[in-house]
């Protein structure tokens, strides 16, 4: 609504047009009926005058003093009394009184007894007419007095006084007009009360409208339920009167679990019913004062209300999952869904509303990442520590875009000679504000925000580059994410990609893998594998020993190279049996035609225990840092070589 008064004010005008037009009305209807009683005196003193010279004989002389004669004076009788005149006199065109009605046959009074002057503009040729009220006895109660003047051949012969009684006209003029005014009234009152109901009738009209609109701007149209907004609103109406004891609230956050998977098997539309669906249930276990939002795609949130403990909004949320963990008819299947909640109590986890939905949030992103189906409560270091990880997430994405990761290369040297392989290639994040964050961190943190695609391939495409300005022989080893894999054929032609790029020869990649890729997915991932292999390029596989069936794995592909972890390097110091262990890895590697690598050599002490069983080739702190561009192992070699 622009401006809601808008309507009032029209009422306003409206009904003062009609008080003015009423008013108005009733005072014209007297002046009217004045003016017209007024035009008709004037029309029969004029019209009796006229007739005058016909009706009394020698009337002209008469007008000039000559005294009447009997038959004119007979005449003067007998016009005495029609069309209402009870009286009338006659003047010269002086002014000089000659003969009244009254006494048609006396002498005309002597000039002093003569009346009150005549009006000037009778002398002029004009009319002259007057309204005036008698005391009903000797005089009318109406009457009007006319005078009017006679003329011949353009000249003023004399004036005649009329008075006409108009009594029966004014009742006659006042009833018919006080007739017309009732009518008229009637019509307006009719007007009125018809433009009153139109006018209710629009205002109904309006008011559904802004009902209508109101209704939409605070629900969701999908489910009925509340929206963003209007689930705000109501927060901020409970916030207002407060948590009392017995009388606390909570917000409970629900989503539906893997709904992005129901949409994705099933189809939108399945999606959408079982949006439907899941706020039916959700209204059914909710009692009358709580309120039920759905705050976009499949988060819902409940605001409970009457909570007396923490019990109490756990019974909900139970109630809440066990409702919710139905099968969901979609139309052409049934669907299993399940839900997640989070919750915040308010004034235990929250001031405010604002701060209670996010924290039920925060909550139910905990629950989500425990599994499906369960319920949380907020937790503000736990949650912390999630919010953290959210930032990160968002953080690493800003500086994977904007170009401000790094790799550094670690040296790789051959056990027999000491000679440089080449190096490995190790992501590296300087956060503005936390300082250096460990691949440990931020490549898991990729693979779950969906990153670690374009990490890869950026990582990929910067190793192939670097490396194709080394010398001839070095090698570079590059990490892959168990989560590139998911792209199967893409992932080889990126790989193939980002080598003509950089105009790097395949034999001198090593890609490294670990085995929890081999568990997941086992067919397509080898097809991707051989399809990698076929390249020319080296596969290796990462960290070997740390998982559970390490050996299931070397005969199911044919790896070039094995990397024994850095625990089994750092527990050669301290465990007679690791040395033992590391042998027979070795044994079996180089019986599988593998080189083996040995990470994490930290001593002078491993790497002697590590040449002595074999390994082809040593990696770690003791032999060189992962060191960025410039100051590579073979970089500073050159250079203390010239010097
Ligand atoms: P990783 O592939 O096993 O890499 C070797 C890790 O051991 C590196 O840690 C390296 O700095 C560290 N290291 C090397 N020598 C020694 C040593 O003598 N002692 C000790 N204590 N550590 C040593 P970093 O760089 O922190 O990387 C950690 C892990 O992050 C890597 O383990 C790898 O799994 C992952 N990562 C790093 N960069 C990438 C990448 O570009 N892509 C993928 N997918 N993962 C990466
Ligand atoms: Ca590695
Ligand atoms: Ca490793």
């Amino acid at each position: 609504m622009d401006n809601p008064h808008a309507p009032h004010f029209q009422r306003l005008v409206w009904l003062g047009a009609g008080l003015v037009a009423l008013i108005g009305m009733l005072l014209g209807i007297d002046r009217l009926a004045l003016s017209h009683l007024k035009s008709d005196a004037e029309r029969t003193a004029h019209e009796w005058a006229v007739q005058l010279p016909n009706s009394v004989p020698g009337l002209n002389q008469i007008l000039q003093g000559v005294t009447p004669t009997a038959e004119a004076r007979a005449a003067i009788g007998v016009i005495h009394g029609t069309a209402g005149v009870f009286r009338f006199r006659l003047f010269d065109r002086h002014g000089q009184l000659l003969l009244t009605s009254d006494s048609p046959g006396s002498p005309p009074p002597a000039p002093q007894a003569a009346l009150a002057p005549l009006p000037a503009d009778v002398f002029a040729g004009h009319s002259h007419v007057q309204l005036k009220q008698g005391n009903g006895l000797t005089l009318p109660l109406v009457y009007s007095e006319a005078y009017v003047p006679v003329q011949r051949d353009g000249g003023l012969l004399g004036v005649v006084e009329v008075y006409v009684d108009q009594t029966d006209r004014a009742e006659l003029t006042t009833a018919s007009f006080r007739q017309a005014a009732l009518l008229a009234g009637c019509a307006l009152t009719a007007s009125f009360i018809v433009g009153g109901a139109v006018w209710r009738r629009r205002l109904d009209v309006e008011r559904l409208a802004h009902d209508r609109l109101q209704y939409l701007v605070q629900h969701d149209t999908l489910t009925g339920t509340l929206n963003l907004a209007g689930f705000r609103q109501r927060l901020k109406q409970a916030c207002r009167q407060g948590a009392t004891p017995g009388q606390g609230m909570a917000v409970l956050a629900v989503d539906i679990d893997d709904f992005k998977g129901v949409n994705d098997r099933h189809g939108q539309a399945a999606g959408d019913q079982v949006l439907a669906t899941t706020a039916e249930r959700l209204r059914a276990v909710l009692r009358g004062a709580d309120s039920l939002a759905r705050l976009g795609g499949d988060r819902f949130a409940v605001l409970q209300l009457g909570v007396a403990g923490s019990e109490d909004v756990k019974a909900l949320a139970e109630r809440i999952l066990l409702a919710l963990a139905q099968p969901c008819d979609v139309g052409h299947s049934d669907v299993l869904v399940s839900a997640s909640i989070g919750a915040a109590i308010l004034g235990v986890d929250g001031g405010d509303g604002e701060t209670l939905t996010q924290h039920a949030e925060q909550a139910l992103l905990r629950a989500r990442a425990a599994g499906r189906g369960g319920y949380n409560f907020y937790d503000p270091a736990l949650d912390a520590a999630l919010q953290r990880r959210r930032q990160l997430a968002q953080d690493l994405e800003l500086a994977l875009a904007h170009g401000r990761l790094q790799l550094h290369y670690q040296p790789l040297f051959r056990s027999g000679d000491d000679s440089l392989q080449g190096y490995e290639a190790l992501a590296r994040w300087q956060h503005p504000v936390h300082g250096p964050i460990s691949p440990a961190e931020f490549i898991p943190l990729a693979e779950e925000n969906g990153l670690i695609r374009a990490l890869g391939l950026w990582v990929l495409r910067t190793a192939c580059q670097e490396a194709a300005r080394w010398p001839e022989g070095l090698t570079v080893a590059v990490n892959l994410s168990a989560a590139q894999f998911a792209q199967g054929e893409a992932l080889v032609d990126e790989v193939q990609g980002a080598l003509s790029r950089a105009g790097l020869p395949a034999a001198r990649l090593e890609l490294e893998i670990t085995e929890s890729l081999l568990m997941s997915h086992t067919d397509q991932v080898l097809h991707t594998l051989q399809a990698l292999h076929r390249l020319g390029l080296k596969i290796g596989m990462d960290d070997f020993g740390t998982g559970f069936s390490s050996l299931a794995y070397l005969w199911r592909f044919p790896f070039d190279k094995l990397k024994i972890d850095r625990a089994f390097t750092q527990g050669l110091d301290t465990d007679a049996k690791v040395g033992v262990i590391v042998h027979s890895i070795v044994q079996l590697a180089h019986s599988l035609g593998m080189r083996v690598n040995a990470e994490g050599v930290e001593t002078e002490a491993q790497r002697l225990a590590l040449l002595r069983h074999g390994c082809d080739e040593l990696q770690g702190f003791l032999l060189g840092r992962p060191q960025p561009v410039g100051r590579l192992a073979h970089e500073t070699q050159v250079a203390t070589e010239a010097a």
